[in-house]
């Protein structure tokens, strides 16, 4: 890992307190245990693990939208230098700008009368980054386009668009406050095959154009193989190891990584010398 980090956690856990105490400590579930995890700046990071394995409350944790419980998260773009957990007033609302969050589907929480201008520029008007209506349309048509979205379609309303579109509008949403960082949470999962390549393709684009750094959670090794620069496998709330992606791929460390990496169906057949190190029957 030659680039400076961007994110830097350092030991840090998450604890949900399940249910109440009657003797002793209050019982508490680890959904993160100890994890310690480096994102180079500008690197593509896969988080990989089978559902219920701490992966969304990771990335959340390290966007302060979820509790630290103990540990750090460490924020520096070489602009500023940021002490995630303790982040209060005008320097949290600085790294929520900094830092964002792709959902797979954020309709379910927004209004169905928004329009598709409405959902993107919403970000910019509740942090009040933008002087007027003028400079908040400047900004959402800039990213609009960058997202490769039709302008014409941003008076319409989203529900009518397809799964890539909609995809599209939820990218240019967490790109429009300008952030580095960025955590695209199961962003593709719920794609067909065709529509999931354009996303990802979009998303490498983005990266290479806006300067981004990614920490791209997702279930699917195949896609991981496919489009990060580092995997790390996260089991239980722990972070069992981290590697670049030709390395873990090919030499694993752990069983439960191991199990994973059988169950990916097929590979590029340019990765066959690769396919041939996880194929449970080889
Ligand atoms: P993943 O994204 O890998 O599926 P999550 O981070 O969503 O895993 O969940 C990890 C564990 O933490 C799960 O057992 C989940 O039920 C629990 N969990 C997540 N969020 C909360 C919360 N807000 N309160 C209590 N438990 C939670
Ligand atoms: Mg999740």
């Amino acid at each position: 890992m030659s680039a400076p980090a961007l994110i830097t956690v350092d030991n840090m856990s998450t604890h949900y307190p399940l249910g109440r105490r009657i003797l002793g400590d209050v019982p508490v579930l680890k959904a993160v245990d100890e994890v310690s995890l480096t994102i180079p700046k500008g690197a593509f990071v896969g988080l990989v693990g089978e559902s219920g394995s701490g992966k969304t409350t990771l990335g959340r944790a390290i966007l302060r939208a979820a509790p630290i419980t103990s540990g750090t998260v460490r924020y520096n773009d070489g602009e500023v230098d940021y002490d995630v957990g303790t982040l209060e007033g005008a320097a949290l609302k600085d790294y929520r700008k900094r830092a964002q969050l792709i959902f797979q589907d954020p309709y379910a929480a927004l209004s169905p009368r928004m329009t598709v201008r409405d959902i993107i520029a919403e970000p910019l008007e509740v942090m009040g980054l933008t002087k007027n209506r003028a400079e908040t349309d400047e900004r959402v048509r800039e990213i609009a386009a960058k997202c490769r979205l039709n302008l014409e379609h941003l008076r319409r309303f989203p529900h009518a668009f397809s799964g890539g579109q909609r995809q599209r509008i939820s990218i240019a949403r967490a790109l429009v406050t300008g952030p580095k960082f960025v955590v695209a949470d199961e962003a593709v999962a719920a794609l067909d095959v065709s529509i999931q390549a354009d996303i990802l393709n979009l998303l490498k684009q983005l990266q290479a154009d806006l300067d981004l750094t990614f920490l791209f959670i997702s279930h699917d090794l195949f896609v991981v193989a496919h489009v990060c620069d580092f995997v790390a496998v996260m089991y239980h709330g722990k972070l069992l190891e981290q590697n670049d992606t030709r390395a873990l791929f090919a030499n694993p460390q752990h069983d439960y990584t191991k199990t994973l990496l059988s169950a990916i169906p097929s590979l590029d057949p340019d990765d066959r010398h690769r396919a041939k190190v996880y194929d449970p029957t080889a």
